[in-house]
């Protein structure tokens, strides 16, 4: 039985990741330019990596660190106005319009009627909070749950919280690691969906959980899959 709905919002609900990749674009052109063309992308995401226990995830972080990159790789040659662009950059992504994935309106209209929803991402408080309100689809949810980690911790901690028993809480996002694994960890139910295009975090030979959720090709699936789940029950 499902008596409450949480969605993942970026790659969900809504896609971040383009604005990500072009942002990292620009990025390496500046760099390249300094480098002399031996700039690679493992070195900003080396520095991601490093400032997630600083800055936790998002664009504000993410501009941080293409800062503190690009001062470690030119030795502090990078000039003011290149500066000034990266924190441009960042605001521009921080103000990008949502762009929400097709089908995702017309399936929350469809579930909200049925069940409570809930939006649960991880990030910026601010940023994830102003894209929430800017998607046009924060009708549909009773609640937007902000945390620093999807971890089984901040999952048990929203349930107790909404007075949601884990047994009766379905999770619906597109990473393994942190909409999926945590929540089963904890009792939950869970459906994964690949965010079209995106390369898979893990084989699934390498999963651990393989089995205990399902996976869908599509969020316009989800109303028919609890629908059979209903009639199953
Ligand atoms: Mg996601």
């Amino acid at each position: 039985m499902v008596e409450c709905i949480a969605f993942d919002a970026d790659g969900t609900l809504w896609n971040g990741e383009t604005q990500f990749c072009e942002a990292q674009a620009q990025f390496r052109r500046l760099m390249q330019e300094y480098l002399n063309g031996s700039y690679e992308d493992r070195y900003l995401e080396e520095t991601e990596r490093r400032n997630i226990q600083h800055y936790g995830y998002g664009v504000k972080s993410f501009g941080l660190s293409m800062i503190e990159t690009a001062l470690e790789l030119t030795e502090g040659r990078i000039s003011p106005e290149h500066i000034r662009f990266l924190v441009n950059l960042t605001k521009e992504m921080l103000a990008a319009p949502v762009r929400v994935l097709p089908e995702v309106e017309a399936v929350l209209d469809e579930l909200s009627g049925d069940y409570p929803l809930m939006v649960i991402t991880k990030g910026d408080l601010l940023d994830q909070e102003t894209r929430f309100l800017r998607s046009g689809l924060s009708e549909y949810f009773r609640s937007l749950e902000v945390v620093s980690a999807k971890d089984p911790f901040s999952y048990s901690r929203i349930l107790r919280r909404h007075r949601i028993r884990p047994e009766v809480f379905l999770m619906v996002g597109n990473s393994l690691r942190s909409d999926i694994w945590p929540v089963l960890e904890i009792g939950g139910q869970a459906v994964y969906i690949p965010s079209p295009g995106a390369k898979n975090e893990v084989l699934p030979m390498d999963d651990p959980k393989l089995g205990q959720y399902a996976r869908l090709e599509h969020i316009g699936q989800l109303p028919e899959w609890l629908e059979a789940r209903l009639l199953a029950a």
